[in-house]
């Protein structure tokens, strides 16, 4: 078989686990049929982009190039896609490939839990052979299929985390029926964080911040909450025990998720969507007292995704962001890691230029 045209384009990768993010050239293929060639104008850093650079998760492969929060203006299609046309602004989020047609779990449009799934980076690039690359780059070529109509009313920059960060917060918030009546904390108030808030507010629930930061107690007011909780206080957090229905727990590090499980009522169901790089003990007494449930969740389907975008265009939320130069990557990544960024960086793509 002929190796598929591809041409370079620049872009930041880590070259070890230790290494800092540095410019780089990766190659794109030129679109088949059902491709779309997108200019990335914005892309949004995740926690997990620093887990993955730094191989916290221990399956990644190097050269890295994160990046799964995109935002860009459509180049060129392929001759059959339908979904966009030249000049669209488009999305991509941490998907870009699964076996649609045979896969039971694709047809339901829960791609993201597809054993053919293919992630944004770190996947197994079926056209050019090696690794996928991320979004930390000027261009990328992907299936329209896991291509986003992005809501025209919003600020694009502000738009680019909702990718990951809002899609990964509002899906399990619609899976366990998040609503009016519904007592609902979210724990870690970062990138995910805060767009829980927002979801859940949105939602009509009455929402509690648990906060490991003193000092963003106002912002949780101001970004949707009814209460904070500084949880490093015992007596701000035993006032709260036994009361939540559900709890969604968006934390990057090692932590006390038996704290969090006592804060459930009876029934009650905490979803962990941070993905710390060490286990998370749990205490049996935690969950079978009250029958807890604990359960995980990983972003969300295509369908779903745009059902959220298209949510937010309605409803006018965005992420709050802060706009970084590419060239400032490393720096972001280490703020993130001291839970300083309020409360997602985005990445200037016209800065890599
Ligand atoms: P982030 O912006 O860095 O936010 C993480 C927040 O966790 C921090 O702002 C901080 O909030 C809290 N935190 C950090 N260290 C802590 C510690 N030692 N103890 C207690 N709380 C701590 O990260 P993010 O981008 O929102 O991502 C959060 C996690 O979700 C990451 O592990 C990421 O890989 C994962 N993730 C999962 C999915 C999925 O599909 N399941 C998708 C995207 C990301 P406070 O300052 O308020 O305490
Ligand atoms: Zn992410």
């Amino acid at each position: 078989m002929s190796k598929p045209i591809a041409r370079s384009v620049k872009a930041y990768s880590a070259a070890a686990a230790t290494s800092p993010l540095a410019p780089t050239t990766i190659p794109r293929r030129e679109p088949t049929d059902l491709d779309v060639q997108i200019e990335i104008l914005f892309c949004g850093v995740c926690h997990s982009d620093l887990h993955f650079a730094r191989n916290e998760w221990h399956f990644t492969q190097y050269p890295a190039v994160p990046g799964h929060e995109i935002v860009g203006r459509v180049t060129k299609v392929g001759a059959k896609v339908t979904k966009f046309k030249l000049g669209d602004l488009a999305g991509v989020g941490c998907l870009v490939d699964a076996d649609l047609s045979s896969c039971p779990y694709c047809k339901k449009g829960l791609e993201q839990f597809s054993p053919t799934m293919v992630g944004t980076y770190g996947g197994t690039d079926k056209h050019l052979g090696g690794s996928t690359y991320g979004g930390y780059s000027e261009a990328i070529v992907v299936d329209e299929h896991f291509v986003l109509s992005v809501p025209k009313n919003l600020d694009l920059a502000a738009v680019a985390p909702l990718l990951c960060a809002g899609i990964t917060t509002y899906s399990p918030l619609r899976h366990w029926k998040v609503g009016p009546g519904k007592k609902v904390g979210i724990v870690g108030l970062g990138g995910l964080g805060h767009m829980g808030v927002k979801f859940a507010r949105a939602f009509g629930a009455h929402v509690v911040v648990f906060t490991t930061s003193e000092s963003k107690k106002a912002d949780a007011l101001r970004l949707g909450a009814h209460e904070v909780v500084v949880s490093r206080n015992a007596d701000e957090m035993a006032k709260h025990a036994g009361t939540f229905d559900f709890i969604l727990d968006c934390v990057s590090a090692d932590h006390d998720i038996n704290a969090y499980l006592g804060m459930l009522a009876v029934d009650g169901n905490l979803t962990l969507v941070g993905v710390p790089e060490k286990p998370l003990p749990v205490a049996a007494f935690a969950i079978i007292m009250g029958r807890k449930s604990l359960s995980g969740s990983l972003i969300g389907g295509i369908a779903e995704t745009q059902e959220m975008l298209d949510f937010c265009g309605e409803h006018g939320i965005t992420c709050d962001i802060e706009m970084i130069r590419m060239d400032q990557i490393n720096e972001a990544y280490e703020r993130m890691l001291k839970s300083d960024v309020k409360y997602r960086f985005v990445i200037d793509m016209a800065s890599l230029k």
